[in-house]
């Protein structure tokens, strides 16, 4: 069965089909490296992640090119490395190890290639030239180089925004485009009390400075795959303005056909509002940890919603997704080593192959193994697993480690309320949020969280 993905471009269910020579060209938008990526950006690349292995699935592990890039230098990371006084390579460094090692948990297949902007300055320049002799792109007095938006006739075909609420809108979205124009910024000339001692030469004729965000894209998609593209991806966020300016610079310079096939996936929320290293209300892998769930449940959580809807975190979620771990680890030992050939979980993959179903994908998974009947196919499941990414040998939720003067207070309150000493148990429970523990009262027995920081 073919995989079928919403396109954003046409608005349409479309077969994903490799390019001519049999080999598959993926794109996704990778993080910004200045803060901890939060669960929220782990969802669009743990949604990626099983697009990623889909693909491998129909097309052969061969024949998948995947490339995700790293940015490293940009408005935020330079701000980043600004307010804390420390060179942009250190803090970078610092964000991009955290995020391998938070990928590594969710057991999200590495990218083949993850260039970075700094590492592809020559390529972004190049490009940037490029546009300016094909009548594309313009330096401005200051010595940056604008894309001028009105030479594209094919620009807001993704976001099918209207000119006129293009220039109302670019300003607010992102600092990169210049405002009275909604021309947007290939190069920024270098302003030293704002960017320090970060600068390149510049493309020819213009300041020394650095890239505008939306070049490095462009410059490292066609470096790493090639002029036309198979798959591109991110967020919803990155639909407009940054995908619709990959699309004018790249479609510009090589005068042919950038993305053929265009997906976005939506966004995680937490209280109704979208999780944001901006508004600081997030969670990381790691604060999920430190309260005792363990990577594998974080990672089914996130699968647990329509990929193309939004999806409400809740630690809830996450209990839910313990115990189906728990399910499908006593599923899997109760199978044969090998598997037979009925492939019993076929309908969970077809759902994934159909606009990545995974909500469906994982009723119907629950649905066969709690029916239990029929031939069990540990072939067939394990193919399951693969796609959805679930290792199910990661340890089960490590414990986050109770000192033991907190677990001697916490029985302590849980006796005085046994006995019904509500006061008593009340002091004990202040006690122990003063100490930086809840105290969770389940009918027959509790549980200890640290407090959130
Ligand atoms: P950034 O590090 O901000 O460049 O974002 C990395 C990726 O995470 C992009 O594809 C964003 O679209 C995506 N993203 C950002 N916030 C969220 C969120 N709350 N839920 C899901 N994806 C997000
Ligand atoms: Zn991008």
């Amino acid at each position: 069965m073919p995989i079928r993905l919403h396109d954003s471009l046409t608005r349409e269910l479309r077969e994903l089909r490799p390019s001519p020579d049999g080999v598959f060209r993926f794109y996704n938008c990778g993080p910004t490296v200045y803060a901890p990526a939060h669960i929220g950006n782990f969802r669009t690349f743990v949604v990626n992640d099983v697009i990623r292995r889909l693909l491998e699935l129909e097309f052969g592990a061969d024949k998948v090119r995947h490339v995700r890039n790293l940015t490293d230098v940009d408005d935020r990371t330079i701000g980043q490395s600004q307010k804390e006084k420390r060179p942009l390579a250190e803090i970078t460094k610092t964000w991009t190890e955290l995020f391998h090692a938070d990928c590594a948990a969710l057991n999200c297949l590495p990218p083949h290639v993850e260039p970075t902007a700094t590492g592809h300055i020559r390529e972004q320049v190049d490009m940037i030239e490029c546009l300016m002799e094909k009548g594309n792109a313009y330096r401005a007095p200051d010595g940056s180089v604008y894309f001028k938006i009105a030479s594209f006739p094919g620009y807001g075909a993704l976001s099918r925004i209207k000119e006129r609420e293009l220039k109302v809108t670019t300003s607010a979205f992102d600092a990169d485009h210049k405002d009275d124009l909604g021309d947007f910024a290939l190069w920024k000339a270098h302003k030293p009390e704002e960017d320090g001692d970060v600068q390149w030469p510049g493309p020819s004729g213009a300041a020394a400075g650095r890239p505008g965000w939306h070049i490095e894209c462009s410059a490292m998609i066609k470096k790493h795959l090639g002029e036309t593209i198979d798959l591109h991806t991110g967020g919803v966020d990155l639909l407009f303005p940054h995908h619709e300016n990959e699309i004018a610079q790249s479609q510009c310079c090589n005068g042919t056909i950038f993305a053929r096939h265009w997906y976005h996936s939506e966004h995680l929320l937490v209280d109704g509002t979208t999780m944001s290293k901006s508004k600081g209300n997030y969670y990381t892998l790691g604060d999920l940890v430190a309260k005792g769930y363990s990577p594998m449940a974080v990672r089914l959580a996130l699968l647990m919603g329509h990929p193309r809807k939004q999806l409400n975190f809740t630690l809830d979620s996450l209990h839910a997704a313990e115990s189906a771990l728990a399910s499908l680890r006593a599923h899997r030992a109760s199978l044969a080593a090998a598997g037979a050939a009925h492939d019993a979980f076929a309908s969970v993959l077809a759902m994934l192959q159909d606009d990545l179903n995974t909500p469906g994908a994982l009723g119907a998974l629950f649905t066969i193994i709690n029916r239990k009947e029929g031939e069990p196919d540990a072939a067939s499941f394990d193919r399951v697993m693969f796609a959805l990414g679930l290792d199910l040998h990661q340890p089960a939720a490590p414990k986050a480690t109770v000192p033991t003067e907190i677990t001697a207070l916490a029985e302590k309150r849980w006796a005085a309320k046994q006995a019904k000493d509500f006061a008593a148990a009340d002091g004990l429970r202040k006690e122990l949020t003063a100490a930086g523990w809840a105290m969770l009262d389940g009918k027959d027995g509790y549980k200890l969280e640290p407090l959130k920081k």
